[in-house]
């Protein structure tokens, strides 16, 4: 029996603390014994049903642990490896995403703490070919964020095209933003306009780098970023959940600039059409990252470009760290350690 964080009969946002049995491995796969597991909105989403309702499933996409056991077949882990246990889970390794380096696209792609068990419990299955190793230079309660957050915005960067000495926008300086910044500027060594209403997350955005803050409740932002970026950025990386934050990115781009969306609010967006042909404009989806981002993610992690705001609680705690997350209470990240 593993302890366990799982979500409710009525999926009313909140989780109960279990004992549940895990079943045996199979051939491909590992166990694995949780040390820490971030929290994050994506398991209230899935706590509340909104992705449909999974009563009884454990919760968590941010996992670290060592493997424990490894099923037959197994050849890339061995007992003790500290490995990841993502959102992108796995997927069928065949078809034409797959094989073409668009795994997460996958038609019959897994999610850990959705589709499949997850890793808020002091244990988990994974497949074996789809958990990432997690360097032993890299702090396991920061890997835990970077395993989410941080391949999500590296990945964004790189589906953006970023060059050094590119201006890049990024928009919305919450938990992915203040990574996108780190990223932005230590690992792309571009420069960073970052764009938020709130005061507090620009200023720290600038300790984190930003090289122009902009505060999107000003009449003028749009011209001000224009100003100060000389005609416009190359990447906007729109990390706020509001369908007019995209509209006012597309306006900040420049000529031959790409929109690259991250967060998910309902609703669409602005473009207007002849100014997209006109200035080669280029708009691309960005979701979560492949193996190999994780992978790259994790090395910048190891090399301090990159460090998630994280502190660790306790598994009880878990549905008042939910309400404080709700309330918008949360810096960083809250992370339940598994190791006590
Ligand atoms: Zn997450
Ligand atoms: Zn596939």
């Amino acid at each position: 029996m593993v302890k366990a964080a799982v979500v409710r009969e009525n999926s009313d946002g909140y989780v109960d603390i279990k004992d549940v049995s895990l079943r045996p491995i199979k051939p491909y796969e590992a166990l694995v014994k949780v040390e820490y597991c971030g929290l994050c909105h994506t398991d209230l989403h899935v706590a509340a049903g909104d992705f449909g309702a999974v009563p009884g499933r454990i919760i968590g996409h941010e996992g670290v642990g060592k493997v424990t056991q490894i099923g037959e077949e197994v050849t890339n882990l061995k007992v003790g490896d500290r490995v990841s246990i993502a959102w992108f889970y796995s997927a069928d390794g065949t078809c034409k995403y797959c094989v073409t380096g668009n795994e997460t696209l996958c038609r019959q792609v897994k999610n850990a703490g959705f589709s499949v068990d997850g890793a808020m419990a002091e244990a988990c299955i994974v497949d074996a070919k789809y958990a990432v190793k997690v360097p032993a230079e890299l702090d396991p309660v920061q890997a835990t964020s970077l395993t989410c957050a941080g391949v999500t915005t590296y990945k964004a960067l790189k589906e953006g095209h970023t060059k050094p000495g590119d201006w890049v926008e990024i928009v919305g300086a919450g938990g992915l933003g203040n990574l996108a910044v780190q990223l932005a500027k230590n690992v792309f060594k571009a420069r960073v306009v970052v764009t938020d209403g709130d005061p507090e997350k620009l200023a720290a955005a600038k300790e984190h780098g930003a090289d122009v803050l902009i505060n999107r409740h000003d009449d003028d932002a749009t011209e001000q970023l224009l100003a100060q970026t000389n005609g416009g950025v190359q990447v906007a990386v729109v990390t706020a959940v509001s369908s007019q934050a995209f509209t006012n990115a597309v306006k900040a781009l420049a000529p031959a600039g790409t929109l690259v969306a991250v967060a998910l609010p309902k609703g669409e967006m602005g473009l207007n059409i002849t100014s997209a042909v006109l200035d080669g404009i280029k708009v691309a989806g960005s979701l979560v990252g492949t193996r190999e981002d994780l992978r790259e993610t994790f090395l910048f992690g190891a090399e301090h470009a990159v460090e998630p705001i994280v502190r660790t609680d306790k598994l009880e705690h878990i549905n008042q760290v939910i309400d404080k997350m709700k309330a918008g209470k949360i810096v960083g990240r809250v992370v339940f350690d598994f190791t006590h």
